[in-house]
């Protein structure tokens, strides 16, 4: 009777063969980011070892993740609460630390208090207020960013730069939160508008609180198009997306 021949391996799925074609691609951008990130501190008298970077991973499946944590990244930003913990469930088995950086909705708290390791688009009183009696206290306290609407945009998440001091001492005196720093988005780069002049005048609220003796240690500025203006006005955290992992889906019809 005819038999077909068993191969040793099964063959791979598509989505498989997709991943595996994709590495050294992966390895590139990884590396490319690695070079800027070198050449931008080289030129602002930093150390490459100062500044974390933040994997986006948002509109990327997990098995990409999984692929960048092989590359050396364990730092993974989400913007959707679902899509990130749907990933969390299938990467459980590696050691990662999983950042929110979408706009909070107050009635997302209890799960980005029980799934995130930090939360960096903190705003407002009440959100940090619910993160804090909803985090377990069998957790490590949730590590927090302040983000600031810099640029005074009426559709941008963020506190506005005169109400920032209030919104700190509020985040300090809650238990079970621990607040790192600030996170800023700037206005989109333009004729009319250079990142690099949000960027400074985040440092400068940064420095002010930490001369004033709060002690924060993260500055979270930097996406793909700006991590070099935002390493030499004091950048520690940079959060880069498509220069990791290629195009978003969402982003190639705008
Ligand atoms: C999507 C996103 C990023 C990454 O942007 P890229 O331009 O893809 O690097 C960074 N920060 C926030 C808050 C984002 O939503």
């Amino acid at each position: 009777m005819f038999q077909i021949p068993d191969s040793d391996a099964p063959p791979l799925t598509i989505n498989q063969c997709i991943v595996s074609c994709k590495m050294k691609d992966l390895k590139a951008k990884v590396h490319n980011v690695r070079s800027r990130i070198e050449w931008a501190c080289e030129k602002a008298g930093r150390k490459p070892s100062e500044i974390t970077v933040l994997a986006v991973s948002k509109g990327h499946p997990a098995a990409r993740i999984r692929q960048l944590h092989k590359l050396g990244l364990s730092a993974f930003g989400e913007n959707y609460v679902r899509e990130a913990v749907e990933k969390q469930a299938q990467l459980a088995d590696l050691d990662l630390k999983w950042h929110f950086i979408g706009p909070v909705q107050s009635n997302k708290t209890r799960v980005l208090a029980q799934y995130f390791d930090w939360v960096q688009s903190a705003d407002r009183e009440k959100v940090l207020r619910r993160l804090s009696l909803q985090r377990s206290e069998a957790l490590p306290k949730l590590n927090i960013c302040i983000q600031v609407n810099i640029d005074r945009e009426e559709q941008k998440a963020g506190v506005l730069p005169e109400n920032l001091e209030e919104l700190v001492h509020f985040a300090l005196d809650l238990p079970n939160l621990r607040l790192r720093g600030l996170m800023v988005i700037p206005q989109q780069a333009s004729a009319h508008h250079d990142p690099a002049r949000s960027y400074r005048k985040m440092d400068d609220l940064f420095r002010s609180l930490v001369s004033s003796g709060i002690s924060l240690d993260t500055l979270s500025m930097g996406m793909s198009a700006d991590l070099e203006p935002a390493i030499m006005q004091g950048s520690t955290m940079l959060r880069i997306g498509t220069d990791l992992f290629g195009i978003r889906a969402s982003q190639k019809n705008p």
